[in-house]
């Protein structure tokens, strides 16, 4: 039976990063649903259940392996951002943060300082914040 398995799944995706991260999307919605009733959070699951495995059995393997790659850089983009949000948190009090008006740098300069002229590390554009 493990054999017939094995031979089965041969020449197949199998459960990858992002199967496992459906999975808990799936148990997720499944749990919503059943405390708030809602009929399309089950569809949702339902059909996410559906391509779940369609992507565990399928044979296409360098495209399920690209989406993989796609959802892993995703999470460590996620993984990179909420680190910083953690950090700019451990340092609130003594900074505070901006973001540059034109180019979107984020900028931290001394809490405590009053009105301030900050100048953007990275484009040179001056705007006017209370530190
Ligand atoms: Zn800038």
């Amino acid at each position: 039976m493990r054999e017939k398995f094995m031979r089965f799944m041969q020449g197949r995706n199998g459960v990858d990063d992002l199967s496992k991260a459906l999975n808990v999307v799936i148990l997720v919605l499944l749990i919503l649903s059943i405390f708030t009733g809602w009929g399309f959070l089950y569809a949702i699951a339902f059909l996410l259940i559906i391509y779940m495995y369609f992507r565990v059995f399928s044979k296409n393997i360098p495209k399920r392996y690209a989406e993989n790659q796609k959802y892993r850089n995703f999470r460590y983009d996620m993984t990179i951002k909420w680190n910083n949000k953690k950090k700019e948190w451990a340092q609130r009090k003594v900074y505070r943060f901006y973001r540059c008006p034109i180019c979107k740098q984020k900028v931290r300069v001394p809490r405590g300082r009053g009105k301030i002229c900050i100048t953007c590390p990275k484009c040179r554009t001056e705007f006017v914040k209370r530190s």
